[in-house]
């Protein structure tokens, strides 16, 4: 095995929350190496942001790139209930018109490449087709990976290891430490099309959010450029595989029949690629960092597509990482406790998130219902969907929830120090 030359920092995986890694602590002016498996630009699901990436995308001069893009502005979000009946558009400017109120869906190829030489132009190094096998650990401590480059195997050495490798999770997975979230077991089918229906003016740019009958499942409606449409089903695995025959497509169509809404933008649509299938989607750490090694984005973490908060927390979890990466460098203490600093702020935001997650799966609750007996929770539900989750402030709306809605328990991470 042959060795690179040692970094400050490794990390593994390319896609947004290993690009807002790499470009932070190249901005510190550490030594920071992405390695990412795939070649880009490659498919990805997970189009639609949330407008609290503003922030971010400002830090990592994102901004003025996805201006001069394409790519629809997203200023609401609308749900549909199961029998077609389209609900007041939450618009996220309402509360506040500046930019920030507003986000984009972006189409992953491009958006993940532009992420990704973003993060060489702040100086990370990037390997594109550069496999990671293996994190390398002496005693409980991560000192490097394991990589397979231009079909060589190679050996890093690194005082930090992060793993930014989505839903693979090598690390957690290597160390046991990943589960599933039991109560949120769900599958998706989902496709593109072209002519779809779409609305005009503010709304134009929305995700849809619509119930199937039974509140079996749900589609999600996303507007890309060049009147390409992201729509996709999502259902208990049990509903939407068990005795459906092994055409996903169809079984996609299957469930649009039955969806007045969908149907009605269904009408003149051509579907213009094959169906792709994910499932198991939902699930959580029970550790964020140990010595020497730290996890961001799904790679921690997956709660559900529902509210399209993947990418946000992929990128907040990549600048908190970053940052708690480069002050335990500076203090030349690289440990679990340094590196994982940000745990409480981060899993209380996400687990904002989940309760309205559960809320929305939750048959008997209707957010019309809600805010027609609590409307002084407008504010805080949009503060949820545009991902305003951090400050940690939201307390008694969710408290107000729980006479419709069993919450679900807080997420606990392990606090021992050892790993292994
Ligand atoms: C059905 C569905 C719908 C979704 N819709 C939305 C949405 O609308 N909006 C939203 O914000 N989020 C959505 N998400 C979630 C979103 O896709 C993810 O949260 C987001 O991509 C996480 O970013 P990441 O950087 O953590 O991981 P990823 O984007 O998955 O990037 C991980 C990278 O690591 C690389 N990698 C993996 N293993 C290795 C290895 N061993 N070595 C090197 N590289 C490796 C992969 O090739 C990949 O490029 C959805 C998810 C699902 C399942």
């Amino acid at each position: 095995m042959s060795t690179i030359d040692s970094q400050d920092c490794v990390v593994m995986g390319g896609g947004p929350a290993g690009a807002t890694v790499g470009a932070i602590l190249a901005d510190h002016g550490r030594r920071v190496l992405i390695l990412e498996k795939g070649g880009f630009p490659r498919h990805h699901i997970g189009e639609s942001l949330m407008p609290e990436t503003y922030g971010i995308f400002k830090r990592l001069g994102m901004l003025e790139k996805l201006r001069a893009s394409h790519f629809p502005v997203k200023e609401s979000v609308q749900f549909v209930s199961a029998s077609g009946r389209d609900s007041q558009p939450f618009f996220f400017t309402d509360r506040d018109p500046g930019e920030w109120s507003r986000t984009w869906q972006v189409p992953r190829d491009r958006f993940d490449k532009m992420m990704l030489d973003n993060a060489r132009e702040h100086g990370a190094q990037v390997r594109e087709q550069a496999n990671v096998k293996d994190v390398l650990f002496d005693g409980d401590r991560a000192i490097g990976v394991r990589a397979m480059i231009d079909g060589e195997t190679v050996g890093i050495p690194a005082r930090v290891v992060v793993d930014a490798t989505g839903m693979n999770a090598l690390l957690s997975r290597k160390l046991g430490i990943r589960q599933a979230d039991a109560d949120l077991k769900n599958a998706s089918i989902y496709a593109y099309f072209k002519n779809a229906h779409r609305d005009t003016g503010r709304n134009a740019g929305a995700t849809i959010i619509i119930n199937t009958p039974d509140r079996k499942g749900w589609f999600w409606v996303i507007p890309l450029d060049n009147d390409i449409t992201s729509i996709g089903v999502v259902a208990p695995p049990s509903h939407l595989f068990s005795g459906r025959g092994d055409d996903p497509l169809a079984t996609f169509f299957e469930e649009a029949e039955d969806c007045p809404g969908i149907q009605r933008r269904l009408e003149k649509a051509e579907c213009v690629s094959r169906a792709f299938v994910t499932s198991d989607f939902s699930a959580c750490s029970r550790r964020l960092a140990g010595d020497g090694w730290v996890l961001v984005g799904d790679a921690f973490g997956f709660l559900d597509p529902v509210y399209s908060s993947g990418v946000m927390l992929a990128l907040a979890s990549g600048e908190m990482a970053a940052d708690a990466i480069h002050d335990a460098l500076l203090a030349d203490d690289p440990s679990a406790e340094r590196l994982g600093r940000f745990a409480p702020k981060l899993v209380d935001g996400i687990q904002m998130i989940r309760q309205l997650v559960y809320a929305f799966y939750n048959r008997e609750f209707s957010f019309a219902d809600f805010l027609r007996k609590y409307p002084q929770y407008h504010d805080d539900l949009v503060r949820v969907l545009i991902g305003d989750v951090f400050k940690n402030d939201l307390h008694d709306m969710f408290s107000a929830m729980k006479e419709y809605v069993d919450m679900p328990n807080p997420i606990r991470l392990d606090s021992g120090a050892s790993i292994r």
